[in-house]
């Protein structure tokens, strides 16, 4: 098996042995990046110099044997939208083009100290807005399961270099589902943490509410070592909670027995694929057979979810994007005056959906029209929040489809915003709600597109869906398939 096919675990066991070091480990999937990039394009930016001389470093750490984390040593991709000292942080957008942050994530940094070679940016829509990543402002990045599709979005980067082994691991952002639905299209795993379990420190900003950092992975192990060294609390970001970080990849026992799991009717509606529906119902049983209770449940208040979250994170992103005038860093078009600054430096600098949401999300938070749709979006929120409470009171997680379908056709959507809104179906309440949820891969449809199932759990229970998510791995080799990648 190639290096580059590896996952994070196995790497990792292999960096330790000696069988391999960092630095060839580095150099292959930087060869895999040079061979299959020019068709999927995952990255916006490579930084080789700086990878390989971290990985050298690696290898002198695992030489002197002074390594306790599992990453030291591994390839692992951002998306863009994470800040990374002294390397160029676009978030998918002309207006930050030219930014180089003076420092790094939280996220990033606490994967750095335990030993992650960062191998480069990964492309996303702009601003993490977008459910397919055609709204970068750069170019669209494709599925490498089938080249004419889609790989999801925002974190679309992201998911296609796991998939296409472009790296080991990855980090992606996800505000209503932008790690767990290109994890879907992509046959990978993805994991959206309880909010306030990973610091939003150095995150690029979209619905502050709402965003959380996670990761992008090869299969459920490396998902919870990656989540433990991402998660805890950081005294920077004053929303992320001070509560100890449990050892996720020991409690992946497979054991799933007399665990309670709720099948919300809502999810299971005429807009779903019936191959989605179908490999998900077997799914189901086969967790059934190894002993978990299913019981189907109600979660009455799912229908508002898309509208709910459209105002609020609308919104959070005008507030949040207004720090970006031309002025202090970015883009900027010289006006004759300082209006004028602003005006040209915001209309060259952000693309068409951006502008939409900035103007929607205006319009949600102005004095005639807060109450009606900004304060009414924030209490059918409660109800949502209201609706996932009353279910865990007898559940232990909740299982349903992360996407009513498989990865769709590149432009099928992207000239009707309110359909692309809508792929967010399954994943949206969960980040209305601050749950955990999980995708991990179920299955294929007809024409060989990846299927993913997703996992809900209570608040600061990653562990529960961890180890649901371990178990259905264990029965099944959905993860293990590749797509037939042939290099350019
Ligand atoms: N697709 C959703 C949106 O466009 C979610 C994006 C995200 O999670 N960042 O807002």
């Amino acid at each position: 098996m190639s290096l580059y096919s590896l996952t994070l675990y196995e790497a990792s066991e292999k960096l330790r042995k000696r069988e391999v070091s960092s630095q060839e480990l580095t150099e292959a999937v930087f060869q895999r990046i040079a061979a299959t990039d020019g068709i999927v394009r995952s990255y916006i930016t490579l930084c080789r110099d700086t990878a390989i001389a971290q990985a050298k470093d690696a290898d002198q750490r695992l030489r002197h044997g002074s390594s306790a984390s599992p990453l030291m040593g591994i390839p692992v991709a951002l998306k863009d939208n994470l800040l990374t000292r002294g390397l160029k942080t676009t978030c998918g957008s002309r207006i930050l083009d030219n930014f180089i942050p003076p420092n790094d994530a939280t996220a990033v940094a606490n994967i750095r100290s335990a030993g992650a070679v960062i191998i480069g940016k990964t492309n996303l829509d702009e601003f993490a807005m977008g459910s397919s990543a055609e709204n970068s402002a750069f170019f669209a990045t494709r599925n490498p399961w089938d080249l004419e599709r889609v790989p999801g979005g925002s974190s679309g980067g992201s998911a296609a270099a796991v998939a296409a082994d472009q790296c080991i691991a990855a980090l992606g952002t996800d505000t209503g589902g932008s790690i767990r639905q290109p994890a879907a299209f992509c046959g990978i795993v993805g994991l959206k943490p309880t909010y306030g379990r990973v610091s939003r420190y150095g995150v690029i900003a979209f619905a502050s509410s709402m965003d959380q950092v996670g990761p992008m992975t090869k299969d459920v192990r490396d998902c919870a070592l990656l989540l433990e060294a991402i998660s805890g609390h950081d005294p920077a970001d004053s929303t992320s909670v001070n509560c100890s970080v449990p050892s996720y990849s020991k409690s992946l026992t497979g054991d799933i027995a007399g665990l309670r799991l709720g099948i919300p009717k809502e999810y299971f509606t005429a807009g779903l694929q019936p191959a989605v529906d179908e490999a998900i119902r077997n799914a189901i049983r086969q967790l059934e057979k190894s002993g978990a209770v299913i019981e189907e449940i109600s979660l009455p208040h799912t229908e508002y979810a898309v509208s709910v979250y459209y105002i609020v994170a609308t919104a959070e992103a005008s507030s949040n994007l207004a720090r970006y005038d031309g002025i202090r860093y970015g883009h900027r078009v010289a006006g004759k005056d300082l209006t004028e600054t602003y005006m040209l430096s915001r209309a060259e600098g952000f693309g068409p959906e951006v502008k939409r949401r900035i103007i929607l999300g205006t319009y949600a938070l102005s004095a005639g029209y807060y109450d009606a749709y900004y304060l009414k979006a924030q209490k059918v929120r409660a109800l949502i929040h209201g609706d996932f409470d009353a279910a865990f009171k007898h559940c232990d997680a909740i299982i349903t489809p992360t996407s009513p379908s498989t990865g769709f056709k590149i432009s099928e959507k992207i000239q009707d915003p309110l359909e692309m809104y809508l792929s967010d179906i399954c994943t949206i309440s969960i980040n209305l709600a601050g749950l955990p949820a999980i995708s991990i891969p179920c299955g294929f449809d007809g024409q060989g597109l990846p299927i993913g199932m997703q996992i809900i759990g209570k608040h600061f229970d990653e562990t529960t869906i961890l180890r649901v998510a371990y178990a259905h791995e264990q029965q099944t080799d959905w993860h293990r398939k590749k797509p037939d990648l042939r290099p350019a």
